[in-house]
């Protein structure tokens, strides 16, 4: 594989810290370039983030002294200097549309954290291991932009990113209804127990529109293409409750599922076990070799224990058992700024230089 210059947009910010320590030696991507707000541009990356680097490893020696561009302002530059960018800014959803267009119209492909394109239905939001056939809806998407090679791909929310990898492989029992609480650290705002001293020794019951995108954002990944676009399904029927919980990084997810036709509880951990993905086919650099780990301990998965699993790639899973209301219950973790965020737009990155997306 030939190496890709990149950039990152947001470089500063949670996300955009895990991309700088995600692609630090990375085999198929360079960072040349990193962006962010006004505030940081004209000052190198070390000083831009200063007291706010939060990664537990040190910045990057090989960007630290990157000096930061003003992600608006100097697109035409950036877009000149990479093969495509990262994207993770926290802009108001109309801007950061705009903004992430703007790239894509000066040949620029997006890979994007943000939520404003994930139902702009020519866009895929791709988890690779599920639906990685949904990046074959890009040349449509290019056509309607005119473009050549600048596109948009996203990924989808933080929250979905234990429960759907666990549910989508059962979908031939007809996965119908499913009641998921999610139980998320503080990193997925932002946040450190630092910057957020309130959220030690306590729980916050509400994380704003976390809820309505942990029920709506399944129905794109189980989405069908039709016409160049991908149609939302209208089932399985999901309610979320979200919940902030004082953990610094993992999202748990406790799920309760209904099925068309209900599965022996030995063939769900068959399927969950055997499962492999594009991502496994194709060895690509950041995909884990077990995509789902099943444990049979009745205290885990541990968002403390597990959430590293696999660089923080693999999703854990435990606690399956019979429901009285529902057909099962079982409990899901996956990591939000890895397998939830920077590491997983990495993985789609991976996916889509793999299938020729950014020659
Ligand atoms: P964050 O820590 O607040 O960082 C925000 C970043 O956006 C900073 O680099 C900031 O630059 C930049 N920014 C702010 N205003 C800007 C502007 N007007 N123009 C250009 N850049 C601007 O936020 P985050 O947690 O990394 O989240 C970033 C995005 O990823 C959000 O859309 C979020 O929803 C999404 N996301 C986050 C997670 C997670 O687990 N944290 C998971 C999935 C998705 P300055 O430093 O210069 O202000």
């Amino acid at each position: 594989m030939k190496k890709f210059k990149v950039g990152i947009i947001g470089a500063t910010g949670m996300v955009g810290q895990r991309f700088a320590q995600l692609l630090e030696s990375h085999p198929w991507f360079d960072v040349v370039t990193l962006a962010a707000s006004p505030r940081s541009a004209g000052l190198k990356y070390k000083d831009a983030v200063g007291e706010r680097w939060c990664m537990p490893t040190p910045m990057p020696k090989n960007m630290e002294d990157i000096v930061i561009l003003d992600a608006s302002a100097d697109i035409a530059k950036i877009a000149a200097a990479v093969d495509f960018v990262f994207c993770a800014v926290d802009m108001p959803k109309d801007e950061t549309k705009a903004l992430e267009e703007a790239y894509a119209k000066a040949e620029c492909p997006v890979i994007s954290n943000n939520s404003a394109h994930r139902f702009t239905p020519d866009v895929p939001m791709l988890v690779p291991e599920l639906n990685d056939e949904h990046a074959t809806v890009i040349p449509f998407q290019q056509a309607r932009l005119g473009t050549k090679r600048g596109f948009l791909a996203v990924k989808s929310n933080c929250s979905l990113q234990s429960y759907v990898p666990a549910l989508y492989p059962l979908s031939k029992f007809g996965v119908k209804d499913v009641l998921v609480c999610t139980y998320q650290a503080i990193s997925g705002a932002g946040k450190t127990f630092e910057t957020w001293p309130e959220m030690i020794d306590n729980v916050i019951p509400y994380i704003g529109g976390e809820e309505e995108k942990s029920e709506k954002e399944p129905l794109k990944i189980w989405g069908k293409i039709e016409d160049g676009k991908i149609i939302c399904a209208d089932s399985p029927s999901f309610t979320a409750q979200c919940i902030r919980v004082p953990a610094s990084n993992g999202h748990l997810a406790a799920v309760f599922v209904r099925f068309e036709n209900k599965p022996a509880k030995e063939e769900i951990l068959s399927i969950w076990k055997n499962f492999k993905g594009v991502s496994q086919v194709l060895e690509l650099p950041s995909a884990p070799k077990q995509f789902l780990h099943y444990f049979e301990e009745d205290n885990m998965p541990q968002t403390k224990l597990h959430r590293d699993l696999e660089g923080g790639m693999a999703v854990s899973i435990g606690r399956l058992r019979e429901d009285n209301q529902y057909d099962y219950k079982f409990v899901c973790l996956s990591h939000n700024t890895l397998r939830g965020a920077a590491g997983g737009a990495v993985l789609m990155a991976e996916q889509l230089c793999a299938q020729g997306y950014m020659d």
